[in-house]
């Protein structure tokens, strides 16, 4: 009866990434490797990780009219995303600038773009989209105010699924649309500011579920997960891998627990499936490059 297993509303970047011996400070200029360009964003990431375990995705973007636009979109194809809802215009392609130092370590810029003209009257438009979705999945690289529309828009019976990041504090109408709320350390920590004090993330987990959302799930990277609802908490183990590259991970097992949930599978077993996909994803470089098909899943 659903045409998509999984609408996914979120951001497309370009990630433009450049090898160096250290950063240069101000007003210095320092040569690195060749430019390294790949499809990201975390909205882009899921809807490809969905696509590519088979889930039957669509993706709710806005891209510039431009080269980097044009990478993205081709990209969602490649992996079998439907791109109706990527709209194209507005501002140039958010992009992510990327500087990576000898021990691996980051230092990012990232220009939203277009991402930043999503607007809640692009969200309104695409009803036809949320009406098709048995699950519909968020993140905050787009305006808090057009993912405030995105849960005004859901269809009746569709399930919401929010991985609030970067994460800020968010409004009771999204915290009570969650199922689940998807958070890692980091995000549930600034989410719940004061109160999360010296507590383990079992309590974390709590709290946030205290906070409205009808679950939780706070991932732990190699340390698995924990899941939290009325029904209580429990911990969903890691699968044991080689971890090279942990880029993408959570995008990864986000969309493998929103594609699972739609199935019909509980939110333990969902999350159990999200982290063997979330532990095959760490064992190969990049993001989108790295996310498993279900046959890769199956073979961990
Ligand atoms: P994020 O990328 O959002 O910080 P995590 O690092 O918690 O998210 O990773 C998401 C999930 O991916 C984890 O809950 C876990 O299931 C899986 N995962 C991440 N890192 C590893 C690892 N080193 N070994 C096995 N599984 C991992």
């Amino acid at each position: 009866m659903y045409d998509y297993d999984l609408l996914v509303v979120g951001s497309a970047n370009a990630d433009l990434v450049i090898g160096v011996e250290r950063r240069p400070g101000a007003g210095e200029t320092v040569l690195g490797s060749d430019l390294a360009v790949h499809p990201g964003g975390k909205g882009a990431n899921q809807a490809v990780a969905a696509a590519r375990l088979g889930a039957r995705t669509a993706l709710l973007a806005r891209v510039g009219d431009d080269g980097h636009g044009r990478l993205l979109l081709d990209s969602q194809r490649a992996a079998g995303v439907d791109t109706v809802g990527v709209l194209v215009g507005g501002a140039p392609t958010g992009v992510a600038l990327i500087t990576v130092d000898p021990s691996g370590d980051n230092s990012i810029v990232v220009s939203p773009g277009a991402n930043g003209r999503l607007t809640p009257a692009d969200v309104r438009a695409a009803t036809s989209l949320f009406h098709a979705s048995r699950v519909v999945s968020a993140q905050l690289e787009i305006p808090l105010e057009t993912v405030v529309e995105v849960v005004r828009n859901l269809a009746p019976d569709s399930r919401f699924v929010l991985n609030p990041s970067p994460p800020r504090p968010l409004p009771p109408e999204v915290l009570a649309a969650c199922d689940p709320l998807i958070v890692n350390e980091h995000e549930a920590k600034v989410i719940l500011g004061e109160a999360c004090g010296g507590g383990e993330p079992e309590d974390w987990a709590r709290l946030l579920l205290a906070k409205g959302p009808r679950s939780v799930v706070v991932t732990l990277g190699g340390e698995g997960a924990l899941v939290a609802s009325a029904d209580g908490v429990s911990r969903v183990a890691s699968v044991k891998v080689r971890a090279v590259d942990t880029t993408g991970a959570g995008d990864a097992f986000t969309a493998a627990l929103a594609w699972r949930l739609g199935a019909g599978e509980s939110l333990a077993g969902a999350a159990a499936y999200a982290a063997r996909v979330g532990a095959a994803t760490v064992t190969k470089e990049g993001a989108q490059r790295s996310f498993p098909t279900a046959a890769e899943v199956a073979a961990l």
